[in-house]
């Protein structure tokens, strides 16, 4: 079995980026990609770890787009290397982005009158560098104004919601060609937030197939058997592969462990077979 969608202290994940080839190895992967937000930072880490534990490294990233009509949607995207490629460039913008984003969700919750403050939020990261919305969901748990990391975004951080403030500044078609032009693939993560079902997801998928993706995220953590058999259609519908991972987060996301999700994730290694072979030709 493999995992493809991890997240580490680089981004909003609570293990150092060579740990997570250690949970994986420790829960019989052959194969684990780090995945996290904006950023190629912890590929190092992780892939001489997972070299030490002969397992598979895959090198990854997710991105926040926006998905005109729909929504915001996240990309993952895989093989794709720190070399100073197209897509690591557009890492650089994003995370500017990140950063100006993190600032106006600051001011936003101070216009709020809630007692949390862009500190906070990097006191809960560690850093600045990889800091999102979870890190000022934990200090707002912190301060007492949410039960919980998930209160925290329905009451407050997520669309819609008071101190929501938009990031995205690509659509899907961008961050499928930067992923091709870097030597590497696009996936759609969770499909079901987009928010779509039936005939309008069917349809949102098949753009994506337009627009080069190689596959959707069918085996998802937090899916039902239903749910990942109907997003293994819709893959098979339009030619894309159907990818599994867990989003491993850590504390974050407690409910959801490397290679297993919440117990019955099971990717088989033959996705990444599948995967491999959509990469651009070199
Ligand atoms: P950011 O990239 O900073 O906007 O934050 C993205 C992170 O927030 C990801 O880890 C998401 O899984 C998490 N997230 C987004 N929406 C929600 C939600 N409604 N409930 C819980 N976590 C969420
Ligand atoms: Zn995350
Ligand atoms: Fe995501
Ligand atoms: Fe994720």
């Amino acid at each position: 079995m493999i995992d493809l969608h991890t997240h580490s202290t680089v981004s909003d994940g609570s293990d150092p980026p060579e740990r997570i080839p250690e949970l994986a190895a420790a829960a019989g992967c052959r194969a684990v990609a780090l995945t996290d937000h904006d950023s190629l930072a912890g590929l190092g880490a992780a892939r001489a770890r997972a070299a030490e534990l002969g397992i598979t490294l895959v090198p990854g990233c997710e991105i926040s787009c926006h998905f005109p009509g729909v929504g915001s949607a996240h990309v993952l995207c895989y093989f794709v290397e720190d070399d100073g490629g197209p897509l690591a460039e557009e890492l650089i913008l994003l995370r500017g982005d990140r950063r100006q984003r993190n600032l106006r969700l600051a001011a936003r919750l101070e216009e709020l009158g809630l007692p949390v403050t862009y500190a906070d939020a990097v006191a809960e990261a560690g850093t600045e560098e990889g800091m999102g919305r979870p890190h000022f969901a934990a200090a707002m748990v912190k301060a007492g104004v949410a039960v919980d990391i998930q209160d925290a975004f329905d009451r407050f951080l997520s669309a819609g919601r008071p101190a929501y403030v938009r990031k995205s500044r690509l659509v899907p078609a961008d961050v499928a060609r930067l992923a091709t032009a870097s030597g590497g693939v696009a996936v759609l993560a969770h499909p079901f937030s987009l928010g779509l079902e039936g005939a309008d997801l069917a349809s949102a998928v098949e753009a994506l197939a337009g627009w080069g993706f190689a596959g959707i995220e069918a085996v998802y953590g937090r899916y039902s058997p239903r749910q990942r058999q109907e997003l293994g259609n819709l893959a098979r519908r339009f030619g894309l592969v159907a990818t599994g991972g867990s989003d491993y987060h850590g504390t974050i996301k407690p409910d959801l462990a490397v290679g297993t999700g919440r117990g019955d994730l099971k990717v088989p290694d033959k996705v990444l077979v599948e995967l491999e072979g959509r990469r651009p030709a070199a």
